[in-house]
Parts: C-alpha cells; sequence; structure tokens
C-alpha cells in the first residue's frame, strides 16, 4: 500500500482525557479514533491489525471442533429475565424503543446462545457441540481510562461448549487450556502470559484466566515460575494453595491484564433454560456446558502495552498491519524509481509492505515507522543503492544492515 494514499496520518495531537499508553499510541499512529469514553473506531491500519489477531482466533477455534456464528447484538429482555441477570447484572445495557419495548445489548451471550442450541440438539448424538463468535460487546464499564484495554464498547470472541457430562466438558475444557496458550504464543505474547486460577462463582471451584504480566494491568496475579501458573489475588489464600500444591513463599507478586477467561458452566444456563439431550435410556439430561471468552481487542491494546518503547510501537510479525516500511529517502528520480521495484519485487513475493511515497524529510519519515512500529524499516537512497541495496533495520533493534534486495528477502522466507 503506498502511504500517501492511506486517509489517516499519524497525529501529534491526542484527547486531553487520554491516559492510557495503548491509546495514546494507536491514536497517534491513526489505528484507532476515540469517539467517547471507552468507545473506539478501528481505522485501515488498526482494523489490519483486529483482522490478524482474529484470523489466529479463527483458526485455533476452527481446530478445536468450534463452529462459527454470529448472534445478534439485541437480546430479548425474557431471555435475561430467565437467568436474573437483566436485574442481578450491573453492566448490562438496557435500550428501550419508541414502544417501550426493552432490550439488552449482549454483554456476553449465554442467554442467547442456550435457546438457540437448544432447538438444534435433542439427542446424546448431537452432543459434544461448540459454537463460537467474533462479536462486539457492550458493557457500562465505570472506569473506562484503560484505552482499548477496557471499551464500554469492545470486540470479543466468545465460544460455548455442550456436554452430555461433566467428564466430557473436562476433557474439551483442558484441551482449551492449550488452545488458549497456543493462540497467546502466536501473537507474540505467550512468554508473559500466564494461566491463572480464579473464583469459579456457584457452580465450579476455580476459573481459569489467562493474565499478560505488565505494569499496565488492572489485576494482580501470584506467579509460580518453576510451575508456569499463577493464582488472582481474589483467590489466594491457604487452602488454595495447599490444593494446587503452591508454595506461598515461591510465589511472585505481578500487575497483569486479564486477555481470557475459561469456565466450567455445567448446568449453570442450561438449567434455567430447561435445555435436556435425551440419553441411550431415552431419559432427558441437563446438557453441561463450557464458556471460553477472550478479548480480541484488548489483546490488541496488550500487545500495545507489552510491544512498545518510547519512540512508538513494536508490532510482532504475526499481527503486524504490514511486515516491511519501504522508506525511499532524497529528492532523486532514481531512488524513487529503484523503491517502486523493489515495492512491486516485495509484493510479487507475498510480502505486505507500506511505501513511505510522501515527500517528507528523512527525519519525519523515520519518526512515523517509528510510531507505527512495523517489523522491519528498509531505507532506500543514494548511499545505500551504492553500498549495494537497501538498509534493513528491524523496528526493535538500534542498528540497521546494508544488503541486496534478493538478501533480504531469502531472510525473510527463512
Ligand atoms: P474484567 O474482570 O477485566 O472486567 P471480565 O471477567 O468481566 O473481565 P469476561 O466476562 O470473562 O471478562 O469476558 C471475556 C474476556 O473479554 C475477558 O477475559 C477480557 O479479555 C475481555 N473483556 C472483558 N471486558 C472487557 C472490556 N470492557 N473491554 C475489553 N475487553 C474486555
Ligand atoms: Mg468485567
Amino acid at each position: 500500500m503506498l502511504q500517501s494514499a492511506l486517509f489517516t496520518k499519524t497525529r501529534k495531537e491526542i484527547p486531553a482525557d487520554e491516559v492510557s499508553k495503548n491509546a495514546i499510541l494507536l491514536i497517534k499512529a491513526s489505528f484507532v479514533n476515540k469517539e467517547m469514553a471507552g468507545v473506539y473506531s478501528y481505522l485501515p491500519l488498526g482494523l489490519r491489525v483486529i483482522k490478524k489477531i482474529e484470523a489466529i482466533i479463527r483458526d485455533e477455534m476452527n481446530k478445536a471442533g468450534g463452529q462459527e456464528v454470529l448472534m445478534s447484538v439485541f437480546h430479548p429482555k425474557e431471555n435475561w429475565e430467565k437467568t436474573g441477570r437483566w436485574n442481578s447484572m450491573d453492566d448490562l445495557y438496557k435500550v428501550k424503543d419508541s414502544s417501550d419495548r426493552e432490550v439488552a445489548l449482549g454483554p456476553t451471550h449465554e442467554e442467547m446462545v442456550v435457546p438457540l442450541v437448544q432447538q438444534y440438539v435433542n439427542s446424546y448424538r448431537d452432543l459434544p457441540l461448540s459454537v463460537y463468535q467474533i462479536q462486539n460487546k457492550f458493557r457500562m464499564e465505570l472506569r473506562a481510562k484503560s484505552g482499548i484495554l477496557r471499551g464500554r464498547e469492545f470486540i470479543m470472541k466468545d465460544m460455548y461448549s455442550f456436554h452430555k457430562d461433566e467428564e466430557d466438558l473436562k476433557n474439551y475444557y483442558e484441551k482449551m487450556q492449550v488452545v488458549y496458550k497456543n493462540i497467546y504464543d502466536r501473537v507474540g505474547i505467550g512468554h508473559q502470559t500466564y494461566m491463572t486460577f480464579a473464583s469459579g462463582g456457584s457452580f465450579s471451584k476455580f476459573s481459569h484466566e489467562f493474565q499478560t504480566v505488565t505494569e499496565a494491568g488492572e489485576d494482580t496475579i501470584y506467579i509460580d515460575e518453576e510451575k508456569g501458573i499463577a493464582v488472582n489475588k481474589e483467590v489466594l489464600n491457604d487452602e488454595v494453595l495447599a490444593e494446587l500444591g503452591i508454595d506461598r513463599s515461591k510465589l511472585v507478586e505481578k500487575k497483569a491484564i486479564e486477555v481470557g477467561n475459561i469456565f466450567e458452566l455445567k448446568t449453570k444456563y442450561s438449567a434455567p433454560f430447561d435445555m435436556v439431550y435425551k440419553n441411550e435410556n431415552d431419559e432427558n439430561i441437563t446438557i453441561i456446558m463450557g464458556c471460553y471468552g477472550m478479548g480480541v481487542s484488548r489483546l490488541m491494546g496488550t500487545l500495545v502495552e507489552v510491544c512498545s518503547d518510547d519512540k512508538g510501537i513494536i508490532w510482532p510479525e504475526a499481527v503486524a498491519p504490514f511486515l516491511i516500511h519501504l522508506l525511499p529517502l532524497g529528492v532523486s528520480e532514481n531512488v524513487s524509481e529503484e523503491a517502486k521495484k523493489i515495492y512491486n519485487e516485495f509484493s510479487k513475493k507475498g510480502f505486505e509492505v507500506l511505501l513511505d511515497d510522501r515527500s517528507l524529510n528523512a527525519g519525519e519519515k523515520f519518526a512515523d515507522a517509528d510510531l507505527i512500529g512495523l517489523p522491519y524499516r528498509v531505507v532506500v537512497s543514494e548511499r545505500s543503492l551504492k553500498e549495494g541495496g537497501v538498509e534493513v533495520k528491524r523496528r526493535a533493534e538500534e542498528k540497521g544492515e546494508v544488503m541486496a534486495v534478493d538478501k533480504f528477502i531469502e531472510m525473510l522466507k527463512a
């Protein structure tokens, strides 16, 4: 893509009330636009990141047997009354239309997915089953001061699984723990993301959060490095530690962001809807459920919090909006001709390139490249051409290296 054609430009000004690092960098680099507290629009560069994160999540969900759906954002009030959450959930958005009909804006979809799946599942032969979606969710968050980490409108992946018994749920739930780890590895934060034991609510002892360690986090977790797991501060007590076989003296306290949360719901939502299946003996049995949430936009914000420096963002390759930022420098015709050729060469080979074809000076182009944070900065100048090619610098490194374009392409392929 030609940078001159990108409709957004990097910005110096940010909204006065924006205090979080992720939002400040994402607004300056024009990945997102702030509409109001906790509400953001995604611009071309930002949407490319979201799509890449989503593609990784979809791939892993499909491999785990999930079938993708897209449920409605408007939820009938009756569904929420059935589970008691119309009155008990304080962050639920309730909307009234001109005929005084009330609906909820979906903050999560148990109240929708249960009556939906119920229509198709009758017998033990229909189970197990899992469905998921990636969708905007709405929650009346009071503290919306963390940029896209805590939106009032935000993008979530939510999966729901349905089983004939607790044993089958347990097997699937353990498989999903591995799937979640794979996703965090693939987006580039696996090494600092811990599976964390948290309260399970009324239906199971624990739920499992996936927590990424960073000072920007709102949660406090206690990590056992040797075991590679953590315990949320809210559930930390001697009984829990004994059960997990964790020695309190080994725990290290850290701030962390909850990037995912999985629950064994069991019959919590199936029972209120009387969701049953017929077993081999033709008896009605209440269906057992699990749910698996992951904040897609929060994951993007987390990446910015943990992969950035004072100059800007440092995108991991797997989710970067483009792989290469190609920067022709100077006013020479020859340089811009060469840059076009190199751009075509990269594109032909399937590498995603952003070509900064604007007439700006080197300092301005470098500053924008650092802010936007693509993994490779490739400079074409009279000097680099004289020295035999282009100057390649990784965003995360200080120094670049001049090399032939072919050699760089070989390097990328490797
Ligand atoms: P939190 O404790 O941070 O409010 P939660 O327990 O309410 O999170 P869940 O209901 O389990 O979150 O939602 C699943 C996932 O969706 C979370 O693990 C998180 O990654 C993401 N998420 C939840 N609330 C928000 C929000 N307001 N903005 C962005 N992402 C969110
Ligand atoms: Mg919440």
